[in-house]
């Protein structure tokens, strides 16, 4: 999709901060941290959001998670982490783009507010 930010950065459009790439996937640190680890993984494929996934993203979605735990050991969780993706307005996601956030390096809250 052209006007997606997330699309635009995962094609170097736009500059981020990145983690780890690969063909499936990009990682890069949120512009706005709420953690002292803070970093977004997105699909390269644009996918609107968790509503949006279809039967032919299993195999990158699958790919993503098991991913999960290479990305937050090169960032130093090894005590543990949250992974998160808002969906729609109820869920307060505010780029139409799916992605995972991964929060690590404090103790998180529960339930979120
Ligand atoms: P959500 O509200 O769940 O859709 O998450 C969107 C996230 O994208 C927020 O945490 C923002 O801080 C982050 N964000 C928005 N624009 C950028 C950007 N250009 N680079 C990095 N992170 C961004
Ligand atoms: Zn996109």
């Amino acid at each position: 999709m052209n006007d997606c930010i997330f699309c635009k950065i995962a094609e170097k459009e736009i500059p981020s901060e990145a983690v780890y790439e690969d063909d499936v996937i990009y990682v890069f640190h949120d512009l706005n941290p709420q953690a002292p680890v803070h970093v977004l993984i997105v699909t390269k494929k644009h996918i609107a959001s968790l509503d949006a996934v279809e039967f032919d993203d299993i195999d990158a979605l699958g790919w993503l998670i098991t991913k999960v735990k290479d990305i937050a050991a090169s960032l130093g969780l090894e005590n543990g982490y949250r992974l998160v993706s808002n969906c729609g307005e109820d869920g307060m996601q505010t780029v139409p783009h799916l992605h995972f956030h991964l929060l690590g390096k404090r103790k998180m809250l529960w339930p979120p507010g």
